[in-house]
């Protein structure tokens, strides 16, 4: 069995260098040729752009989904729920115009004058 200890307290000198095998005869390290570089350039851009597009994709599509999700609960702006007419203002619970919304009350406070009085009648 073979014991290998790390806080050996003898210092052992290797024989030989540090570094040995390494060609040390190259005079330049590796520089990229100019169409390397282009290359690298050219495919670095084409896969920022496509990630840029994906992105972007994605985004319309979630503003999409999302554009789709509201529309389900919107009504067409501003169309009585009663007379289906367009007005600038609808009552915000029943989203009635001002005439129809003034007709139910009146509606109301006649059945309970019917109720109190025997008179359906709004005074
Ligand atoms: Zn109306």
């Amino acid at each position: 069995m073979t014991a290998i200890l790390f806080d050996s307290t003898v210092t052992r000198k290797s024989s030989q260098s540090f570094g040995r095998g390494i060609d040390r005869e190259r005079p330049t390290p590796f520089e990229p040729s100019s169409q390397d570089r282009a290359w690298a350039a050219e495919s670095f851009d084409s896969l920022d752009q496509a990630r840029y597009q994906a992105e972007k994709n994605a985004r319309l599509e979630d503003s999409a989904r999302e554009a789709e999700w509201n529309d389900q609960f919107r009504l067409a702006p501003g169309l009585c729920e009663w007379c289906g007419e367009p007005s600038d203002w609808l009552d915000p619970v029943h989203k009635l115009c001002a005439e129809c919304m003034t007709d139910a009350e009146n509606s109301t406070i006649a059945c309970m004058n019917k109720v109190a009085m025997g008179e359906y009648r709004v005074f």
